[in-house]
């Protein structure tokens, strides 16, 4: 049965960057010198690029023109309050302070809520979330439903909190050792998948049964909107616009990286719903870490193509087209019989490289050959989310497993055509045609932390 036609494109395009599709001579020898490690190629040597949906990005005509209405005032730019204006308008919080992105706003708040030694509950943690909770000498602690490590099962809202394992957690260490609940939306390290509202609520009120702040970590706060509009109960007929100021009803704080859904290529923003006293810690903790608190590491231009992103980031029609493209991609490659994370979240498609390629152990890295082949074939660029991604064991410095072997496919917004999906899925699909052929890899150089990044692998053989 044919995949269903994707929604075409909400935009018509009025400037194009060229791309180019090096020649297979050429992939192998980008390859070779890359040390098999696809971060290492220059990004003029790959076709379609799928590293990361993250500040890659098409801003608009309205951003844009934006960009040239900047005012660059140290203090009290307009474009600060544009931005502020705008998050009061869409979220409903009183107090915003531009960040440089998504981590910067983790960087001023966490210390402000972390005692030493207290937990942070979440979903699931965001790696920089998780070692900005760290060097504020908290612990994360990871809570969402066993069903988000389970790829082949559906479930709507992957990205829901066990409420009984959370509250588990509160009642054993203590709710006074518990700093802050952070609730993911979507739940990106589980693979982009949705929370549901019923869900962010109950964990809200969870929370506060215990007096705890909730702090909403909202990179994909308006694709996690579309999907409760598609998928929950009771949700259909609101707007999303609706759907947005309830999620953020159930927290007292937001971090964002708005290099995410509010389409800007380098931005994030801090939100204080209405707790004045935590906004003027924060306050003051921004103007050392990331700038006086009306730029707070941005040009006053950047905060106007963001206040102008976010706008456009919320659209139901844009939305539809980008939840619909992603999806198109996974019932591609599901129809093919490649094996994926389902249903397919809304940032990317994760194929899950363990059942692709069940003849390569993990300590050969899987999904890494399969990002290789990929290459090989089409040009494409992907990341490995598994086993060289998790590094070793820090006692016995043996190669850790990790419990998925993921190959993320992920999509950055407005940039590529519904024509670029199926380009991916034939390269994919090519791929799969010679599985049983493709060999793992072995380090020739191992950085000691955050190998994957700089890592130099050579072909088993
Ligand atoms: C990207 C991301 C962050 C960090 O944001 P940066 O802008 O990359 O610093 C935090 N949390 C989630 C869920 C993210 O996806």
């Amino acid at each position: 049965m044919a995949v269903k036609r994707p929604k075409a494109e909400p935009f018509k395009i009025k400037m194009v960057e060229p791309i180019k599709m090096i020649s297979k001579e050429e992939r192998e020898e980008a390859l070779e010198k890359a040390g098999h490690n696809l971060f290492s190629l220059k990004s003029d040597d790959v076709y379609i690029d799928l590293l990361t949906d993250s500040g890659t990005g098409a801003m608009s005509d309205k951003q844009w023109s934006g960009i040239m209405l900047g005012d660059e005032a140290y203090s009290g730019s307009r474009n600060y309050f544009n931005l502020a204006n705008t998050v009061k308008e869409i979220i409903g919080y009183n107090y915003t302070i531009p960040t440089h992105q998504g981590r910067g706003a983790e960087q001023v708040l966490f210390p402000v809520l972390i005692k030493p030694g207290q937990y942070c509950i979440s979903n699931m943690h965001f790696d920089t979330t998780k070692a900005h909770v760290e060097l504020a000498e908290g612990r994360a602690v990871n809570t969402v439903i066993d069903e988000a490590y389970d790829t082949t099962t559906y479930h709507p809202f992957k990205g829901n909190f066990d409420l009984e394992k959370t509250e588990e957690v509160i009642k054993e260490k203590g709710a006074e050792n518990v700093a802050m609940v952070i609730i993911t939306v979507t739940c990106n390290s589980a693979g982009g998948q949705p929370i549901s509202m019923e869900n962010i609520k109950a964990t809200y009120e969870l929370a506060k049964k215990y007096d705890l702040p909730v702090v909403i970590d909202a990179a994909r706060f308006a694709e996690n909107a579309y999907f409760i509009k598609q998928r929950e109960e009771g949700y259909e007929d609101k707007t999303i616009a609706e759907i947005i100021k309830e999620t953020f009803k159930y927290g007292d704080a937001f971090t964002m990286s708005a290099k995410k859904d509010a389409i800007v290529n380098i931005g994030g923003v801090l939100g204080v719903k209405d707790d004045e006293e935590l906004y003027n810690a924060c306050r003051s903790r921004t103007v050392p870490l990331e700038g006086f608190p009306t730029y707070g590491g941005l040009a006053g231009r950047d905060m106007e193509a963001l206040a102008r992103g976010l706008v456009e980031g919320c659209q139901e029609e844009y939305l539809e087209y980008r939840i619909n493209q992603v999806h198109y991609l996974g019932e591609r490659l599901k129809e093919a019989g490649i094996p994926i994370q389902y249903p397919v979240g809304g940032h990317a498609v994760f194929v899950d490289a363990k059942k692709m390629l069940p003849h390569i152990p993990y300590y050969h890295f899987p999904a890494q050959a399969l990002a290789n082949a990929l290459y090989l074939e089409s040009g494409v660029r992907s990341v490995e989310i598994g086993s060289l991604l998790l590094g070793r064991d820090p006692d016995t410095g043996e190669n850790l497993e990790s419990p998925l072997e993921l190959l993320r496919l992920t999509i950055p917004r407005r940039v590529y055509t519904n024509d670029h999906m199926d380009v991916i899925a034939d390269g994919l699909i090519a791929v799969k045609e010679k599985a049983k052929d493709l060999v793992g890899l072995d380090f020739t150089y191992e950085p000691e932390i955050l190998r994957h990044f700089t890592a130099r692998l050579k072909p088993v053989k």
